[in-house]
């Protein structure tokens, strides 16, 4: 008798610690962490503005068309704009102002006979930067909603450099060579070099998977070109990349449904991280919320739109940049040289999906960054709308992808710093000029 009660007791005690786990791990994962999205919640929707950028430049910047819009005067813009008497301009303030902060700080400096001389070696005896440098004009721009900043102080970009011992483009171009020799993933190499996801390997006429073997996620996975230098693909190549990115995230989210949020990330060449030279994107498929950084922007566009009546962050985002003359539209996907980058270098491109737009936009701002620029080292992140969305009725969040050019591929110092990574993102080089230079390399490819 004594056995059986002992054992009942035991059984219902078994019983109770399973129930406090359940509970316990349900009580966890309930705990709402995302903003809720409001019924009145627009979607994205790229669509055409009414006012060019040029317009808004002659009659609520007060900018003279033959004059270049420059970031030292984004303040000045701003405010003219903010005193307008016409509503659109009033409008397009009150927008930036509801996501931007942007603030202008002089930094003085006192400079002794002997360091001024000194100073004066450096900048070739140019009287305008030697007044610029004693009384230092900081424009410091910041996301109210994703609390991205940029400080940006052209005197930044003066700054003595080391001298590369090798010239970038030599050193990257044998890299990419004496690379090729014992590479896992070029040929058929692959096949006994890498592992394979639980579904097997995809493989497209330019492309193949291989599932990571050092993963960061349950469903992550390598896609792999066929073409092993990285700064050279062809569009076709890029397009059958990202083609079989959405097949293998197709084919993940069918297997676990409960994965829902898509991103990518692609480094190129040592300076970025980038642990192998062939060229190789890596794809994942996040739990029910996307990476911390990713998060970050969706909440904040979901805050953004609780604050402002049901806006759609993103498109907003969008408006600002092209009212202010930021953007280069191929189709409907635009490469925003944005306000907040994380260094000089950095460019974004949005849509509302992938389409050949996009890619194309890709394959123009590298073969720019690579051919004109001379940059040989970039990081790319992307984020999709969640796989549990349809299309059909237009998604919360576009698709966006961001790339940075990490420079100088031969210094050995690093082009970020803690500041970078810990406090604010400091850039030199003026958005505008990046601008000019990006459409400049765009517009000529395109003829
Ligand atoms: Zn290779």
């Amino acid at each position: 008798m004594h056995t059986l009660r002992d054992a009942s007791i035991l059984l219902f005690l078994f019983f109770l610690i399973i129930l406090f786990y359940q509970l316990h791990y349900k009580s966890e994962l309930s705990i709402p962490i995302e903003i809720p999205i409001l019924s009145k919640s627009e979607t994205f929707k790229i669509v055409s503005n009414e006012y060019s950028s040029l317009w808004y430049q002659k009659y609520c910047f007060k900018n003279k068309l033959s004059q270049k819009l420059v970031l030292e005067n984004l303040p000045q813009y701003l405010n003219n704009a903010r005193v307008s008497t016409n509503k659109i301009c009033q409008q397009f303030a009150t927008k930036f102002d509801a996501l931007f902060r942007l603030e202008e700080i002089y930094g003085l400096l006192k400079l002794s006979p002997v360091y001024l001389n000194k100073i004066n070696q450096w900048l070739h005896n140019d009287e305008l930067l030697i007044e610029q440098i004693k009384k230092q004009r900081i424009i410091k721009i910041y996301n109210r909603y994703t609390h991205e900043e940029m400080l940006y102080n052209y005197m930044r970009s003066q700054r003595p450099q080391t001298k590369n011992e090798i010239s970038p483009e030599e050193y990257t171009s044998k890299l990419l060579q004496d690379s090729k020799k014992n590479c896992d993933f070029c040929s058929k190499n692959y096949l006994n070099s890498t592992a394979e996801d639980r579904f097997g390997r995809l493989e497209h006429r330019l492309s193949y998977t291989a599932a990571n073997t050092f993963k960061y996620d349950r469903w992550h996975t390598l896609v792999v070109s066929r073409n092993h230098d990285t700064l050279h693909l062809t569009e076709a190549e890029i397009v059958d990349m990202f083609e079989l990115v959405q097949e293998w995230l197709h084919k993940a989210y069918s297997i676990e449904p409960m994965y829902t949020c898509p991103e990518m990330i692609w480094d190129a060449m040592p300076k970025s991280g980038a642990s192998q030279m062939h060229t190789h994107l890596q794809a994942s498929l996040g739990f029910d919320i996307y990476y911390g950084n990713i998060e970050r922007t969706r909440q904040g566009a979901r805050f953004y739109a609780q604050r402002n009546n049901g806006r759609n962050y993103f498109n907003d985002y969008l408006y600002i940049h092209q009212v202010l003359g930021l953007t280069i539209p191929i189709g409907n996907a635009h490469i925003i040289i944005h306000l907040t980058p994380i260094k000089d270098l950095e460019i974004m491109i949005m849509d509302e999906k992938l389409n050949k737009n996009f890619y194309k936009a890709l394959h123009l701002v590298l073969r720019t960054f690579v051919d004109d620029l001379n940059e040989y080292s970039f990081s790319f992140g992307m984020y999709l709308p969640p796989m549990n969305e349809s299309s059909a009725d237009r998604h919360e969040m576009p698709v966006v992808c961001r790339l940075v050019f990490r420079n100088s591929v031969t210094n050995l110092r690093s082009d970020m710093n803690g500041l970078d990574l810990y406090t604010s993102s400091v850039i030199g080089k003026d958005r505008y000029v990046l601008y000019q230079q990006l459409k400049e390399g765009i517009e000529k490819r395109q003829k």
